[in-house]
């Protein structure tokens, strides 16, 4: 006995296609596709179908197409097709000359419909939509059969051929497989496979008036481009020996067909008509909104592909539905973030401190780490002066019990900067806190007394003449509860948006060194997470950043629990 030693702790997927190269079904090669329908943008669990097929492409030294399923005509979208593009790319990978549409095999679909006409395997069938559901039959009841189900060879090419020739209206006619209306499997009860549909398609124009279903359709597909391994989502299980009847009725090329199970998130709807539905009734900013769970919305938040695809790499592929909890995808994107991202200071509620013992001239530049954990990325000199601001809740004039920061008579350490004592606090007429009045003690420079005293507070701050105004906003989970779809009712997610998920803070302080921040540029903010600039606001004269996430890791805490 032997056992394949790159088999240990695989999936099941990856040892399926072990077997095949082992039993030579496949002559060794490994060819998968990614077909999404363009009929809205990339959501994180196409990332993980992307990172499946492109990934397993890879490892195997095979091919992986992108191909759009753009059998739809009055669903689809050019804006779709240019956006899944860019979305795959950003993700890291490439499909070569391998971009392929479904439209462009309909005169071959064609073909092979008619094929199936002349086997005496397709009819067609001239009631209504609603009348061949009535007669589909239920779960536990057959079917019943078409009164067209006998319909001569000949009638059929006939009907068929005019149907193309726009000859009938929209739902006059259908093709149907002719399969088994007894089946216990629904999915083989005569299903339609093609249909009426005078409508312009975004790639074949008026050519067509009628669509092949998507059953009959993504086999043959997968057929023509000699795809080896089929993987798609587990609701298609079911559709797994029909997929199987088309190919082997019509004797053509045969992949495996392979289904694992989809990912869902927490705090998060991932079909794209409810996505679309929340961008039709202006509940975010279009697709791309950083709460959206959409590739270009992880993106535009500050997301890196890196931690996109190592998060689909540890969530693997299962055969059941799970769903996981987002603070994993958000453990993984911290856990990249903080090799990556250069640590600066941003006050997000400023408010200002003088050093009445500092001259008023006076600017020194102080040395600070540009990245603890990447020694390579060096450090830069941030300017320090007599005003400064911090963050409002660095200070209480009445601290609670363990709170460290500032107060009156209290001494913190300002962050690559000096000790300070806070002396005295001026308020306004309403008895809200306007400035802050400390004294520094100069021997600290750098952040240690000579004495040996400690301090327990450190703060970070912005030097206000050198500060440089900015947007930030803030971002909570879209919806309130864990799982939003459970009310199942149309709309029902609806009910459970999140009216914080957006906090806009307009007037927000950063370190002078961001003037010239980059629009991929990810940063630290000392204290308050991970930034990004945002690319659809920001203009060099009006910085807006995005939170991406925050610094604390519930995942890494739950971790370590267990
Ligand atoms: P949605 O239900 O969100 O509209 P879909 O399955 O209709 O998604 P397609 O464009 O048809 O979207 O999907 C393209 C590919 O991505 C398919 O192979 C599909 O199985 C896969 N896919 C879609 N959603 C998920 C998901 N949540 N997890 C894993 N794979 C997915
Ligand atoms: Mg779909």
């Amino acid at each position: 006995m032997t056992t394949e030693p790159t088999a240990q702790g695989q999936d099941f997927i990856r040892r399926m296609i072990n077997e095949h190269n082992r039993n030579g079904r496949f002559e060794g090669r490994v060819h998968t596709r990614f077909p999404p329908e363009p009929n809205g943008y990339l959501h994180i669990g196409h990332a993980k179908s992307i990172c499946l097929n492109f990934g397993i492409a890879a490892e195997y030294g095979g091919l992986c197409n992108l191909r759009f399923d753009d059998t739809n005509p009055t669903k689809e979208e050019t804006e779709y097709v240019a956006s899944i593009q860019e979305d795959v790319r950003w993700l890291g990978f490439d499909w070569g000359d391998r971009k392929f549409y479904a439209s462009d095999y309909f005169e071959a679909l064609f073909d092979y419909a008619v094929a199936l006409i002349r086997k005496g395997k397709a009819y067609v069938d001239s009631r209504s939509a609603e009348e061949i559901r009535g007669t589909r039959g239920t779960l536990t009841e057959p079917g019943t059969d078409s009164p067209y189900r006998e319909r001569t060879a000949e009638e059929n090419l006939d009907l068929f051929t005019r149907m193309r020739a726009g000859d009938f209206p929209d739902g006059s006619h259908v093709l149907r497989a002719k399969i088994d209306m007894a089946s216990p499997n629904i999915n083989l009860r005569d299903p339609v496979i093609y249909r009426i549909l005078h409508a312009p398609h975004h790639r074949t124009g008026n050519s067509w008036c009628i669509y092949p279903m998507y059953d009959f359709a993504h086999c043959l597909c997968d057929s023509i481009e000699r795809i080896t391994h089929s993987i798609c989502t587990l609701e298609f299980e079911d559709h797994r020996p029909l997929y199987d009847w088309f190919l082997e009725q019509l004797e053509a090329y045969h992949p495996q067909q392979i289904e694992f199970a989809r990912l869902n998130l927490t705090y998060t709807v991932m079909s794209k008509r409810k996505l679309l539905k929340l961008v039709q009734e202006g509940v975010v900013d279009g697709w791309s909104d950083p709460r959206m769970p959409t590739i270009s919305g992880l993106r535009r938040r500050g997301y890196t592909p890196e931690s996109i695809r190592a998060f689909c790499e540890r969530i693997g592929v299962a055969k059941r539905d799970s769903t996981v909890d987002i603070a994993l995808l958000e453990h993984c994107l911290r856990e990249d973030l903080n090799l990556r991202a250069a640590r600066v200071m941003g006050v997000l509620d400023p408010l200002k401190v003088v050093i009445e013992n500092y001259p008023e001239d006076r600017v020194e530049e102080l040395e600070a780490v540009n990245n603890p954990e990447d020694p390579a990325a060096g450090t830069r000199l941030v300017p320090f002066s007599r005003e400064l601001y911090i963050e409002r809740d660095d200070f209480r004039e009445e601290p609670p019990r363990k709170y460290f920061r500032l107060a009156p008579g209290r001494e913190v350490r300002l962050r690559y900067g000096y000790f300070i004592t806070c002396t005295d606090c001026v308020k306004d007429e309403k008895g809200e806190i306007r400035e802050i009045r400390c004294t520094y003690d100069p021997q600290t420079r750098g952040g240690a007394a000579p004495d040996g005293r400690k301090v327990k507070g450190t703060i970070h701050w912005i030097s206000a003449r050198h500060a440089v105004p900015a947007e930030v906003r803030l971002y909570e989970h879209l919806f309130t509860a864990p799982d939003p779809e459970e009310a199942k009712e149309e709309g029902g997610f609806m009910d459970r948006l999140n009216s914080r998920s957006l906090t806009v803070l307009p007037s927000c302080l950063v370190e002078p060194s961001l003037a010239a921040a980059a629009k991929e540029g990810r940063y630290q903010f000392e204290r308050q997470g991970y930034f990004c600039l945002d690319a659809q606001d920001s203009r060099p004269d009006r910085l807006v950043f995005n939170r991406t996430v925050t610094l604390r890791d519930s995942w890494a805490k739950m971790e370590k629990k267990a």
